[in-house]
């Protein structure tokens, strides 16, 4: 089979892939969905004029020669909504995020007066403060709609939603974000020698590492993982959990089975089940590649080596994920490094994606490899900063500039 280049891989995947339907979530649970309009403000940001500090909301004319005594005819705390106006030579101790009260233009901060008199005396009214620096007109002041205005566009459509886009919603005054829906994506493992977390190893058994990984890296994309067990070597159980899988999920994510081995059922069962590409993707590790559908579900058969399995998905899975989720941009954006040492390679018509670790040199980042790169050896992969994209040919010499995927 010939060999395809990753982009046209990909190309192929992402043409075949819907996106899930436009929704309204509650904000709480927008974090990495995609807006699908733009967001208004319907007020301005904040709504009032307040004070950015603790301290003393005061007319400037009357603190221009320092120091200066004022009386302090009043308190304001934030939250309430001041009905006093500031005469000549007075203020009112003001706390950050109360209203300014009329009159005043400015505020100074508690660190630039101290107390006049001795504390105990005098009642209510008699208080009375000195300024020690002046005040220009609008000092610490953070005017009405200085983060937005009413009928700003504060969002976007097509943005990818963050925490902090939570907190802006919030600012908006909006319980519900409008996205395309949360795609809820099965995870398969497959294999006879695999055992569930926790249990024990019998001879020639090894521990499922890749389906928690692979929900985990659902949960990191953006969408919903929902775990559809660890399935043996059988024919009729893999169908049955794929038929299962492709009419509960959007999507579907299958470790291991899809090789040349004598026992690669999922291989067998998407062919007869399924409308299936079977890839031999120009890159190492991952060169397997199966994707397709299932109905409408789209299938992705990612190798069962742990690695293969991790890079499969962070390649394919991942962007093909953000698609579904309307995402514009589905890859992450690549950064770019100078090798931290040699990275040595044969000429193989691939593209090998290196795991790296991250640092900031003088020059810029550097990548250096996390250690052993076999396919089975996780260990050296599992917290990899990023996959330095190494062409085809003899590799990068240490200083050599490279581009990386970041991860995570
Ligand atoms: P396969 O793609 O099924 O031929 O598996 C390739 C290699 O990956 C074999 O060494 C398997 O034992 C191993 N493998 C497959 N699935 C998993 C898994 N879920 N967790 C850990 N190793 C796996
Ligand atoms: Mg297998």
């Amino acid at each position: 089979m010939a060999l395809v280049s990753y982009e046209d891989a990909f190309a192929r995947v992402e043409a075949r892939l819907a996106r899930t339907e436009e929704v309204e979530v509650a904000i709480a649970d927008s974090v990495g969905l995609v807006t699908t309009r733009d967001l208004h403000a319907v007020e301005h940001v904040p709504p009032f004029d307040n004070t950015a500090v603790d301290g003393f909301a005061v007319r400037s004319v009357d603190v221009q020669s320092v120091p200066v005594q004022l009386a302090v005819t009043a308190t304001v705390a934030a939250g309430s909504s001041p009905s006093i106006e500031l005469a000549e030579a007075t203020c009112a101790r003001i706390m950050t995020g109360a209203v300014i009260p009329a009159g005043a233009d400015a505020v100074v901060m508690v660190e630039d007066s101290s107390p006049v008199g001795d504390s105990g005396g005098g009642g209510a009214g008699s208080e009375a403060v000195r300024i020690h620096k002046a005040a220009t007109a609008g000092q610490h002041i953070r005017p009405a709609g200085d983060d937005l205005q009413a009928g700003d566009t504060a969002i976007e459509a097509g943005t990818r939603l963050a925490p902090g886009h939570v907190g802006l919603l919030a600012t908006l005054g909006l319980t519900k974000a409008p996205v395309r829906r949360r795609p809820r994506v099965g995870v398969i493992s497959t294999g006879d020698e695999l055992v569930g977390p926790g249990g024990p190893l019998a001879p020639g058994q090894i521990r499922d590492s890749n389906r928690v990984m692979l929900l985990a890296l659902c949960e990191q994309a953006g969408v919903t993982g929902i775990d559809l067990g660890l399935v043996a070597d059988d024919e009729q159980l893999i169908e049955r959990a794929l038929l299962a899988g492709a009419s509960d999920c959007d999507a579907i994510v299958t470790s291991g089975g899809v090789s040349m081995g004598d026992y690669d059922y999922v291989k067998a069962v998407l062919g007869r089940i399924g409308d299936m590409e079977w890839m031999q993707v120009a890159i190492k590790p991952a060169k397997p590649f199966a994707f397709g559908t299932i109905g409408a579900t789209p299938v992705f058969g990612l190798p069962g080596n742990p690695v293969s399995s991790l890079v499969s998905f962070e390649l394919f899975a991942r962007p093909g994920l953000r698609v579904m989720v309307g995402d514009s941009k589905p890859h992450r954006t690549r950064l770019t490094a100078v090798a931290g040492s040699d990275i040595r390679r044969r000429s193989d018509s691939k593209v090998h994606f290196v795991r790296v670790n991250l640092s900031r040199g003088a020059g810029g980042l550097v990548a250096t490899p996390t250690g052993s790169q076999g396919s089975h050896q996780l260990a050296a992969s599992a917290g990899a900063d990023g996959l330095a994209v190494v062409p085809d040919g003899d590799g990068v010499p240490v200083g050599g500039a490279l581009d990386v995927i970041p991860l995570g």
